[in-house]
């Protein structure tokens, strides 16, 4: 803790922001110190609340004179522990929050133009406003900032048909490590002039610089979504699923969710008020979306088409498809609902990975069995985005008890699920990033040739290092 005003650097930060902006007591502090899993709280000297981009790059100039680290933070939903400072207390957290304001929507363009601290939530009701669609959509896109969306390149629930955060960026505003503005807010669907630093600075997870603003792409509101819950014997029929949904179905289908059975029973037990479509149990659950532009009428016969052709070929083996929007909603709550379900049970090891989507079945199969095998008492919560190769492949004790002495097996498990992904062509990390928990393993799995690049990078852009250190690298 600082004596109030004793120290020349806060008070050079509190000319820029203002005193009440510039929180160096331990209560004001807490708040953005403690990540949202509970799982590690860190350190700060203070936490920075600006106003606009000029203050931020002021704020910087500042740190980088003083060799202070920044830790860039949004809304503090990341999964990685990159928001967070570590606890050597030495780093400032500076807050986006406060930049907050949609600057404008240019409907002709499609694309809405924003602060990197507007809420998710906030940019999907604007675009709506305009009879528009902003297609990103995640379980916490009510706390979570399109600043920390870009710098995890977040993916959610519809990237099968619009892409990644990345595929919906056109133009950033950024404050580089050095405190300028590098005014990028280009509203361009075409721009070939060299290098892409947009493309850098996305996934970045703030080690490269600040995100201050976005211009993001918008679309045509679908004129109905229709969902469906499908039960299935395996993984390896829903993906066979999947292949008849696109084929049936084209761009359409906008989501394609995996939930297994161990998942929609932890939600049972967890939540129970949530309505449960089947009586009888069955081994894997797709979550179907699909949406049209032309009418609900179409949506429908899409999806009883596709529907019927896997009941017909015995590919499913029941299915519910809603008739409102209630019904809707009821059975996104049951996806939504997994990740909360799990937090309510107890500490589990979490993995969110991809796969080339042929590789799933197998890899689940022989995952699952190698854990059984290393672990009898490991129980596998398994559920994703199937459509974009995503699994959420999260592990926990079978019978909820002995959490901590189960968790110590974490870099064994964690190394068993990474080799079989590794070996499998995937990725360690899908969509959530490597922050400062996955920095081991990025270590360990990446090529050298690539991580001499990334490392290049970094001492390129920030050689003072001053920007989230610690994290990725
Ligand atoms: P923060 O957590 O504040 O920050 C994340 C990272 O970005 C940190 O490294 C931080 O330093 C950096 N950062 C933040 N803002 C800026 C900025 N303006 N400039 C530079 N760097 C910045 N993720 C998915 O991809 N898909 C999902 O489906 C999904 N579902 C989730 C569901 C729940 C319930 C929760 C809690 C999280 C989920 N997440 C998901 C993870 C998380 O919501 C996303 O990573 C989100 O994009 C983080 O945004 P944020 O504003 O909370 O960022």
């Amino acid at each position: 803790m600082t004596d109030a005003h004793s120290d020349p650097f806060l008070n050079t930060c509190r000319a820029i922001v203002g005193a009440d902006f510039v929180l160096d007591q331990p209560d004001d502090m807490a708040p953005f110190l403690t990540d949202w899993r509970g799982r590690f709280t860190g350190r700060a000297r203070a936490v920075l609340r600006p106003q606009d981009t000029a203050q931020v790059a002021l704020l910087v100039q500042a740190c980088a004179a003083q060799r202070v680290p920044v830790v860039p933070q949004g809304g503090k939903t990341g999964l990685v522990l990159g928001s967070v400072p570590d606890d050597s207390g030495r780093a400032v957290v500076l807050s986006l929050a406060r930049m907050n304001q949609v600057r404008s929507v240019d409907a002709v363009n499609r694309t809405i133009t924003v602060d990197a601290g507007v809420i998710l939530q906030a940019v999907q009701e604007a675009a709506a406003a305009h009879q528009l669609l902003f297609p990103l959509s995640l379980a916490a896109e009510g706390s979570c900032t399109i600043g920390g969306n870009l710098s995890t390149n977040a993916g959610g629930t519809a990237v099968l048909r619009y892409g990644n955060t990345r595929e919906l960026c056109l133009g950033l505003e950024v404050v580089t490590p050095q405190g300028e503005i590098w005014h990028g807010l280009r509203a361009l669907r075409k721009d070939n002039t060299g290098y892409d630093l947009r493309d850098l600075i996305i996934g970045a997870e703030g080690t490269l610089g600040i995100i201050t603003g976005a211009v993001m792409k918008l679309f045509a509101q679908p004129k109905a979504s229709i969902t469906a819950l499908v039960a299935l014997g395996s993984a390896r029929s829903a993906l066979d699923l999947l292949s008849l949904a696109q084929d049936a179905c084209g761009a359409a289908l906008t989501g394609f969710e995996l939930m297994s059975a161990v998942c929609l029973q932890l939600v049972a037990e967890q939540f129970p008020q949530l309505p449960q479509p089947f009586r009888a149990r069955h081994a894997q659950y797709v979550l179907l979306e699909l949406s049209s532009s032309e009418s609900e009428a179409h949506a429908v016969r899409l999806l009883e088409t596709a529907i019927g052709q896997a009941l017909e070929q015995g590919l499913a083996e029941d299915a519910v498809v809603a008739t409102s929007l209630a019904q809707s909603r009821g059975l996104w709550h049951l996806r939504e609902h997994i990740p909360l379900a799990q937090a309510a049970a107890g500490k589990n090891i979490k993995h969110d990975i991809s796969l080339p989507i042929s590789r799933i079945a197998d890899f689940i199969v022989q995952t699952d069995a190698a854990l059984a095998t290393a672990f009898p008492d490991a129980q596998v919560i398994c559920f994703g985005h199937l459509g974009d190769g995503n699994l959420h492949y999260n592990v926990a004790p079978e019978d909820g008890s002995g959490h901590d002495a189960f968790l110590a097996n974490q870099l064994a498990i964690n190394r068993i699920v990474n080799d079989n992904v590794v070996a499998m062509h995937g990725s360690i990390s899908a969509e959530h990033g490597i922050g400062a928990l996955k920095r081991a393993d990025l270590a360990h799995y990446k090529a050298p040739v690539e991580l001499n690049m990334m490392r290049a990078i970094k001492a390129a852009i920030d050689p003072l290092g001053i920007m989230n250190p610690g994290k990725i690298l």
